[in-house]
This record gives structure tokens, sequence and C-alpha cells, in this order.
């Protein structure tokens, strides 16, 4: 297992509109991209700062995931997501080693990357993601 830093920490908003002004005014960071993930019925608005990016999600269905989480425990910090290398590879180690996970196998998330999540249970609370940039992957 091998992680090569935070790729991004995601946090659930309930409007982006409100949300954007704040990181870009009051932080003087940028947006660089927001987009809908359909999949996971919410927008994401994402931030970079040095080599890890800030992920704004907002829900676009109250019976998403981002819409329950926000019903039960409001805004603020969502998940952690870590960069790897060799996503399928870690999961299984995880697997193996008794770590629940929500995906067993890597699915598209935002920005073309390869995701899965651990589950909370098995990580001190704490929801969070492995990710792969599949271009960078290749390009090794
Ligand atoms: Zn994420």
């Amino acid at each position: 297992m091998k992680l090569s830093h935070i790729e991004h920490i995601g946090i659930a908003v309930k409007s982006l509109e409100s949300a954007i002004p704040f990181y870009e005014e009051k932080l003087g960071l940028k947006c660089y991209s927001v987009e809908e993930v359909a999949e996971q019925k919410v927008k994401t608005a994402f931030f970079k700062v040095g080599e890890t990016k800030i992920e704004l999600l907002e829900s676009t269905d109250p019976e998403g995931p981002i819409g329950k989480f926000i019903e039960k425990k409001g805004e603020g910090v969502h998940h952690i997501a870590f960069a790897t290398d060799n996503l399928q590879e870690n999961l299984d180690e995880l697997s193996e080693k008794g770590v629940r996970l929500i995906d067993k196998t890597p699915r598209k998330g935002a920005e073309g990357l390869n995701i899965a999540f651990i589950h909370p249970k098995s990580t001190m609370g704490v929801l969070t993601e492995l990710c792969e940039d599949p271009n960078k992957t290749a390009n090794n």
C-alpha cells in the first residue's frame, strides 16, 4: 500500500453558489472546474491548494449520499481522498486485511479519476476515498 498525497478533501455544502464565493473571495482560491456527477447525485466545484484539491459537493437530490449526509450532520467535511497509483491492488490488499470497503472495484469519479471508498466503520468514522488518475498511471 502506497499513498502519495492527499488528492482532495470533500466538503458537503448546501449550495455551491454561496460556498464558492467564500473560497474565492475570502480564501483567495480559484474555482477551476464545476462538474455534475449524475451517478452520485452531486454537483462538484474544485479548487487547488498546492497538490491538494478542495472538492465542494452540492447535492442534486435529497435522496443522494450528500443530501442524506447534510440532512443528518449538516454541512462540513465529508471525506478525505488519498492518491494512489494502483487502486485495484490496494483495494484487494485492504480487503484481505479485513478492512470494510464500500467499493470493491474502482468506479468513475469527478475529473475522470478512478475512485473507491473505504467504509467509515473501518476508518474511525472518516469516510476515506482512494483515487487513481488513469492518465498518470498510463504514462508511468
Ligand atoms: Zn472525493
